[in-house]
């Protein structure tokens, strides 16, 4: 029987939740891919610039007539500038930063470069202690400690759209298409409307935080605005990647550099990631990579080797060397750290995080971490 079963074309496997492969066992990131090499660009970019000119007519005047979420990380640089620069829109941006005992130095330092190039920027934390609770309870749940921040992000945007009665919400990556997360899919390539059903939000569903929460109010920036509050409005949530034919991780890299973002250098064996650009601006998503690679055999190597296959830069078999070597890392200090944040001990963590493993796909051993029993890439048998 097989367990695990590849895309035969880069190194996704079948585990991922609302992935799915065609009939020729390809992904649907690299059948999007692949069509990309016939788009005609320049008639998507007239096309989105058509849909956003009707959905701003009525905002002429007004200062700002669109939101874009940030983070102040390199891709939020690359789209605050597109949608000002090249779509000629004026956007407020909108971030939803960490805790302060989360946030590294370089997070608000990024957040204000941003501003220095002449945004305007409402910036968002989470209440400290209901952070806390909500990451330690995300963990201990779910084996998942961004369940909870990941929904204030998207939450927290589309709710300052309502409260400030600017009606349309751009984002970048549409992740059904380009990352095979159909969950969300909307009526066509620039509908973002469906967001809330993005696997990592599970259609805005909270009922857990009022387990763990002494008042529902705490939770606020947490909920997803229903259909119903954002149809009231007016609120249109539109994608912007489909007309975007150089969305990387290196040319977003490489546009944010020029314009004053700082990178915090660390190793790719500590991180998982190759550039030392992705997610700097705090030290657990790390946590969270190694986590899902043990629950679905793939981690942040596996989903960086994808993109540069899917680009041409590399060949899949160079794309199983970094998945193998990448895949899992994360740097004990950084679980030190999360550990004492949380107030649980190392070994808790490790009795948790193994009862998220997936035991068909790792073997547990009295000491150490779990190492796998399948090799990136090749269809993985399991032994009954
Ligand atoms: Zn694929």
């Amino acid at each position: 029987m097989i367990l695990m079963r590849y895309c035969k074309s880069c190194l996704i496997p079948d585990t991922r939740p609302n992935g799915e492969f065609d009939e020729s066992g390809r992904c649907r990131a690299c059948l999007f891919a692949a069509d990309q090499v016939d788009v005609n660009f320049d008639q998507r970019l007239y096309d989105l610039e058509c849909r956003l000119e009707a959905l701003v007519r009525h905002r002429r005047r007004h200062r700002w007539n669109c939101i874009v979420g940030v983070s102040g990380g390199k891709d939020s640089h690359r789209q605050a500038l597109w949608v000002r620069d090249r779509l000629g829109l004026k956007p407020l941006l909108v971030s939803i930063g960490y805790p302060p005992r989360q946030q590294a130095h370089v997070g608000p330092q990024n957040l204000a470069n941003l501003i220095s190039l002449g945004f305007d920027c409402i910036s968002i934390s989470p209440g400290p202690r209901t952070s806390r609770e909500l990451v330690r309870e995300g963990f201990l749940r779910f084996g998942n400690w961004q369940k909870a921040t990941e929904m204030a992000l998207f939450s927290g945007v589309q709710q300052v759209a309502i409260s400030r009665g600017i009606d349309l919400v751009l984002w970048g990556e549409n992740p059904a298409l380009q990352v095979g997360d159909t969950g969300s899919m909307g009526e066509d390539i620039w509908d973002g409307n469906n967001l809330r059903n993005l696997n990592t939000l599970a259609g805005g569903n909270v009922e857990w935080f009022d387990e763990v929460l002494s008042d529902s109010r705490k939770s606020a920036l947490y909920r997803f605005p229903t259909h119903v509050e954002l149809a009231r409005d007016g609120v249109n949530t539109i994608f912007l990647g489909p007309a975007w034919s150089d969305w990387s991780f290196s040319v977003n890299t490489a546009v944010a550099l020029l314009e004053g973002f700082r990178l915090r250098v660390r190793s790719p064996e500590e991180t998982g990631d190759l550039y030392a650009s992705c997610q700097i601006d705090e030290d657990w998503t790390i946590l969270n990579a190694m986590i899902k690679w043990l629950k679905f055999g793939f981690g942040q190597g596996t989903e960086q080797a994808n993109a540069l296959i899917r680009s041409g830069l590399i060949s899949r078999e160079e794309g199983v060397e970094i998945a193998t070597r990448l895949d899992g890392a994360c740097d004990d200090a950084n679980i030190s750290t999360f550990c004492d944040y949380i107030g649980i001990s190392t070994e808790a963590f490790w009795a948790t995080v193994v009862e998220w493993t997936n035991r068909e796909l790792f073997e547990i051993k009295a000491a150490g971490r779990p190492t796998p029993r399948f090799i990136p890439g090749t269809d993985f048998v399991g032994a009954g």
